[in-house]
């Protein structure tokens, strides 16, 4: 970090374009830590990207429009009833340093004109690290429950939450409307039990109790929520219909006279060195604290002042997060691995003496490529310092100081070349491996032949966010593969065909209470041996498998038989395409037919479907290319037609409102806007039934130009496309 320009002495250019590209970062790293739960980066190269983003929109502020430092998490993921928060869900400011929280102080004393030495009290309370949520109590009825979301809308999460036992459905002596504010979080204990139990029904670990407590209360069935151990603190009040207390500490109070769980460290201390010895005692209690915490937060007691400190763009003034650095611990690191990922990424890992990090044992640590082993210099026998950081997979920051080091340092060529071979090849299928130029990432080159690959794609495929098929995690999914049942997605749909035709008394025979299953990891000749004699033997013959677990994965199969378009594009784990360019696509092409010709069609490139597909929104040259050899590959379309064979595949959503004057028209905005923000604009146009796109073709409706307008307009005007002011676009959409 040190080595950046101040923000303030870039050129226009170069803060339009670092700030680009630091904000696409961020906005990916939201998308994966809010709808996916699962975060990419660690805590700390987050805010240090997000601080970096704020510090060049207050040189640059124009660049504010839209930046990711404008949304506290991500829009609400689909399948929920959308909620929007009578009063927003904001975020905290961080602090790092003791002195951070001094000046905190002291800025409130500023802010509030007060006396140097003026007391004041704030209440310090542990931040659990778990899903923010707000309880909706009307005339003292439990009425709704939601997630955080973006902070202006999150999703209806009522069913779930009326799930846990914690959470109080009446309460006597509330005011007509009562809104809580609390944190819905997983205890290390019920994790790591919850993990067993995944792992032993073969379906997906999470990472952390975060994405733990996460993953279970956004489940779109209710019914796999209330099998999930979650547990409730509360801490703060959204909409109200009158006062409830005169400070934060009686209004903790008055929670737990209400039955609401509160923290029962939370305690109210009267200046800031109070505040920081309790914050220094909690980081010495917080290994053995049943729940993670990452940090202390801190309130202004006072209501009255909390109202006159407000807010500052989207955090309050009056409150702030003290986080706790990274737990860290010093283990043995025994040796060097390296995993074949579903694109065929090979990409290394640390196998460690198994280690107790805040809570968690780490046996294993992710070492993200080959250039960050050599930076880090991290060598197989070292005595590493791991580091678990709140949310992320457990890294290995380097090897401590003061201990012996392992004999050799760590190299990709040396780790992928077998003893006498003379290349590299894919730990797995023994393919050539090569470092692709311009890349960190070494990659495998099998493709389809290796298996690694070939399971990895088909575990992204029945993934949550993918076909979510219960019952399909990685364990299922490398049985099913290593049997030869599933090689390739479609199989997943002819499982129940397979089952059905083998005759019942066969299957009778694996029930006999004398018959040993067989072995899951039953060498493959041998199960050909057996499948050639004897045709397909059912899945109850292997340990494991029982009629009821068989009939369980047909029927969460057969329920996924008809699928959106936009998971289904998402599914098909084409690089670079994440759940929000399946989405862009589905909806610009609405059919799995319209979009299936387009992209053959636009495989010449440089015609109309071609400029048609990079003019949607974030879809450049290089994922377009990306999904283009997709669809170049003969064996990928072989196996497309198969699957969708097998599928019903739903046309993506009509726009809303097709009323609206602006419904079904590709809009481009370009220039500035003063009315509202470039995003507000979008969401507007978009809500209407619009299709707001990057670039103007021929197949642009409106362009809406404002002042600064560019090439687009001028596109626009060659192309003889109605270009609209600011204004005449607001008529045209009525306000
Ligand atoms: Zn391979």
């Amino acid at each position: 970090m040190s080595t950046q320009t101040p923000a303030h002495s870039l050129s226009p250019l170069e803060a339009r374009m670092e700030h680009g590209a630091l904000a696409e970062k961020v906005a990916r790293w939201d998308q994966l830590y809010h709808t996916e739960d699962a975060p990419e980066v660690d805590d700390a190269t987050y805010d240090a990207a997000k601080r970096r983003l704020l510090e060049i929109e207050a040189a640059f502020p124009d660049l504010a429009a839209g930046s990711p430092t404008a949304r506290v998490g991500a829009a609400p993921a689909e399948g929920f009833g959308k909620v929007r928060h009578a009063v927003p869900m904001l975020s905290l400011d961080n602090a790092f340093e003791d002195g951070d929280v001094r000046e905190f102080v002291g800025r409130i004393r500023r802010f509030l004109a007060l006396a140097p030495d003026a007391p004041i009290a704030l209440v310090a309370e542990p931040k659990i690290d778990g899903l923010s949520i707000s309880l909706r109590y009307e005339d003292g009825r439990f009425v709704q429950g939601a997630t955080r979301g973006d902070g202006t809308e999150g999703e209806d999460v009522t069913a779930n939450l009326l799930t846990l036992s914690q959470l109080p459905r009446l309460i006597e002596g509330a005011p007509r409307v009562l809104e809580v504010r609390g944190e819905v979080y997983m205890t290390k204990a019920d994790f790591m039990a919850l993990n067993q139990r995944q792992e032993a029904a073969g379906d997906k670990v999470f990472a952390n109790p975060r994405n733990a407590a996460a993953g279970s209360l956004r489940q779109l069935d209710h019914r796999i929520t209330a099998t999930r151990p979650l547990s409730l603190f509360t801490y703060a009040l959204g909409d109200a219909s009158e006062p409830i207390a005169d400070g934060h500490w009686q209004f903790l109070e008055r929670l737990k006279s209400w039955g609401f769980p509160t923290n029962p460290l939370a305690t109210r201390c009267d200046d800031v060195e109070a505040v920081l010895a309790f914050y220094h005692q909690i980081g010495e209690q917080r290994a053995g604290l049943p729940y993670d915490i990452d940090g202390v937060v801190y309130k202004v007691d006072r209501h009255d002042w909390q109202q006159r400190l407000g807010f500052v763009s989207r955090s309050p003034r009056w409150a702030i997060a003290h986080k706790f650095p990274a737990e860290q611990a010093r283990t043995h690191l025994k040796a060097i691995h390296v995993s074949v990922g579903r694109t065929g990424v090979l990409t290394p890992w640390a196998e460690l003496e198994p280690v107790n990090v805040g809570g968690v044992v780490v046996g294993q640590a992710t070492l993200h490529n080959e250039d960050d082993i050599a930076r880090k210099d991290i060598r197989a026998g070292d005595t590493v310092i791991i580091q678990r950081a709140g949310d992320v997979i457990p890294q290995v920051v380097g090897p401590a100081p003061d201990a012996p080091r392992g004999p050799a340092a760590f190299s990709m060529v040396a780790a992928l070349t077998p003893l006498g071979g003379d290349h590299p090849v894919c730990p797995v299928c023994g393919s050539h491996a090569e470092r692709i130029e311009g890349e960190v990432a070494w990659r495998c080159t099998g493709g389809l032949v290796c298996p690694a690959q070939a399971t990895e794609r088909l575990f992204h495929f029945a993934s949550r966010n993918a076909f979510d098929i219960e019952g399909l995690g990685e364990k299922n999914i490398a049985f099913l593969f290593h049997i030869g049942r599933v090689t390739k997605p479609a199989d997943i749909f002819r499982l129940g065909e397979i089952e059905a035709a083998i005759p019942d008394e066969k299957k009778a025979l694996w029930r006999s209470p004398k018959k040993d299953k067989l072995a899951q990891s039953i060498p493959r000749d041998m199960l050909d041996f057996h499948t050639q004699r004897l045709g397909p033997l059912p899945l109850i013959a292997f340990e494991g498998w029982k009629d009821k677990s068989v009939d369980n994965l047909l029927k969460a199969i057969e329920a996924r038989r008809a699928i959106p378009l936009e998971r289904f594009i998402f599914a098909l784990g084409i690089r670079q395409v994440g759940e929000a360019t399946a989405k862009r696509l589905a909806r610009h092409y609405g059919s799995f037919g319209a979009w299936r010709q387009a992209m053959m069609d636009a495989i010449p490139r440089e015609n109309e479907a071609y400029h048609d597909l990079v003019s949607i929104e974030d879809i450049g040259p290089s994922v377009a290319a990306d999904i283009l050899s997709f669809f170049e590959e003969e064996h990928n379309r072989i196996a497309l037609g198969d699957l969708a064979g097998q599928l019903t595949i739903q046309d993506a959503a009509k726009p809303v409102s097709t009323g609206s004057p602006v419904a079904g028209k590709a809009v481009v905005f370009t220039g500035e806007l003063t009315a509202m923000t470039r995003a507000e604009a979008k969401a507007r146009a978009e809500s209407l039934g619009a299709k707001v796109v990057g670039s103007v073709s021929k197949k642009t409706d409106y362009v809406v130009a404002g002042p600064g307008a560019g090439s687009k307009l001028a596109e626009a005007q060659k192309l003889e496309i109605a270009v609209l002011s600011e204004e005449e676009w607001l008529a045209l959409i009525g306000g």
